[in-house]
């Protein structure tokens, strides 16, 4: 049995945000996370906005944590290395009942503390995005896009750097309690043991939650779909382009640059029973086609490179079904337990406030010694195509790997997939090189490089052709010679 002072359920970015808050403390800290990566489940299957936290009821932990969240990531985005910027966000309107509902939401956010929210006519929306649909909008300076991906990755490699463990492909399957009060998890690896427990398992929180001692709570699948548009069109995306919310306080379908250069439309929002079914159906794309193009007005389907599907964790009401606030709890009859549940949308934007209420919550229980060595800082993948000329010389006179270009659509270089393969976490699919260099996220979407990647993997980490997976264990490059009967 492998014994901790903490571990934590699911390795996505409120999880690996809690690892990381612990390692300020002199703990030993494990993460079992059982996909083959960290963003492999809802963490990377978002929009990747940096909310202000305009949206949520006052007073809740949706709109506290947003709010700080936002406010500390410019500085979060430099120490950790993850591509950022602070767009600003139009949420415009069409209808005088749009105004009502806009005028509303500033008063909302005024409410939460976010700053500089004004409502602006057309001809101020054409200075800032002529590209954005709408009559009027509502300006909001602080909202931001970041890589949903590598702030995921950097928080792990950080908790990494500090000392904490990660264990993929480790299913929680079970728990019980030792005499001595320590909690053991049964996985699909052998047995963890802990004092502490944190539970961040996003869309299996409720059933992990149960496991731990903690019943009745219930996960609502929230899905969402979304086309990624090509570079092309993102040229003339700049700034997230938002609806006026809906009658229930929500959005539908917006669209959003990303920090690449892509732009994301989408997502929509319906419920589901499973909500780790990551399909895309032809209603819902088709819906996003019509909705989009109010949004954004170059939404031609010749930018369309994908689609992707995420689905938002929704605790709900298990009676009425009601929507319920983000859940941060202790409970003394459950000792050593840290639940996180329906960490839903803004999780992303509150994943290292909502760390730190966790790791308050066991600070109030007992004495935590700082960790003097702990060091905030992580550095990401250098990347060849960001560098102006005259570095780019320097990167290939000092590492050749730099001269030879592996993915042409978005000019990753050799250097760039090993420094990926050699990732401090171990994660060695395709899709794990994918969304640390975007290797394959271009317009030909890998059907150039994915079979060099794939060489790659095989040649530095001595795997059988059949040993390399896409993305989880499921996913196989190849089951089996095509010609002569041998083995792939
Ligand atoms: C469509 C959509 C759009 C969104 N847009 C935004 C946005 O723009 N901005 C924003 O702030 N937020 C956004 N969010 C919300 C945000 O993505 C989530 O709140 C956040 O990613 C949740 O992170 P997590 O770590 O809790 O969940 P996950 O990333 O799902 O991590 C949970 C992990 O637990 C693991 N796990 C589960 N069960 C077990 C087990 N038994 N054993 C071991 N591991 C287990 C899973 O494999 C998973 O990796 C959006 C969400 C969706 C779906």
């Amino acid at each position: 049995m492998r014994d901790y002072d903490v571990l934590v359920i699911g390795g996505g970015v409120v999880g690996s945000a809690v690892a990381r808050e612990l390692t300020r403390y002199r703990l030993k800290i494990g993460v079992l996370e059982r996909e083959s990566d960290v963003c492999t489940q809802t963490s990377g299957r978002n929009t990747g906005m940096l909310h202000a936290g305009f949206l949520y009821k006052p007073g809740t932990l949706k709109a506290k944590c947003a709010v700080e969240g936002n406010g500390e990531f410019d500085r979060v985005a430099k120490e950790l290395d993850v591509p950022f910027r602070r767009t600003g966000k139009l949420i415009v309107g069409f209808t005088e009942e749009h105004r009502r509902r806009l005028l509303a939401m500033i008063e909302r956010g005024r409410e939460n503390g976010v700053p500089g929210m004004e409502l602006i006519d057309r001809a101020r929306m054409d200075e800032i995005d002529p590209s954005a649909g709408g009559n009027f909008a509502v300006f909001c300076p602080t909202s931001g896009i970041l890589d949903p991906f590598l702030y995921t990755i950097a928080l792990a490699e950080n908790a990494v750097h500090n000392g904490a463990d990660y264990h993929l492909y480790t299913n929680v399957t079970g728990a019980a309690r030792l005499d001595d009060g320590r909690i053991v998890l049964n996985t699909n690896r052998g047995e963890f043991s802990a004092r502490w427990v944190v539970n961040s398992a996003g869309l299996n929180s409720a059933v992990i939650s149960e496991m731990l001692g903690i019943p009745g709570y219930r996960i609502q699948p929230i899905k969402g779909e979304y086309f990624v548009l090509d570079k092309k069109a993102g040229v003339f995306a700049k700034i997230p382009v938002y609806p006026a919310p809906t009658e229930r306080n929500t959005f539908d379908t917006h669209a959003t640059p990303t920090v690449d250069g892509n732009v994301l439309v989408g997502p929509n929002s319906f419920p589901v029973e499973d909500g780790e079914d990551y399909s895309v159906s032809r209603s819902g794309m088709n819906g996003l086609q019509e909705s989009g193009a109010k949004m954004f007005r170059h939404m031609k389907r010749e930018y369309y490179i994908r689609t992707f599907a995420g689905a938002r964790p929704k605790r709900v009401d298990p009676q009425t079904g009601e929507i319920q606030d983000f859940l941060i709890e202790r409970r003394d009859e459950v000792p050593g337990v840290i639940n996180l549940v329906g960490i839903e949308s803004p999780g992303l934007t509150s994943a290292l406030p909502i760390a730190r209420r966790a790791v308050r919550l066991i600070e109030e229980k007992e004495r935590l010694i700082p960790n003097d060595a702990f060091d905030p800082v992580r550095r990401g993948i250098r990347r060849f195509h960001e560098a102006s000329v005259s570095e780019k010389r320097q990167l290939v006179a000092e590492n050749p790997d730099y001269g030879e270009i592996i993915c042409r659509c978005e000019t990753v270089t050799r250097a760039e997939i090993l420094a990926a393969i050699h990732n401090p976490l171990g994660v060695t699919t395709v899709n794990g090189i994918k969304v640390r260099t975007r290797a394959s996220m271009g317009r030909c979407q890998g059907g150039y490089c994915e079979m060099r990647i794939t060489a790659m993997i095989r040649e530095e980490l001595g795997k059988a052709a059949e040993d390399v997976r896409l993305t989880n264990g499921r996913s196989f490059m190849f089951t089996g010679a095509v010609k002569g009967g041998e083995q792939a």
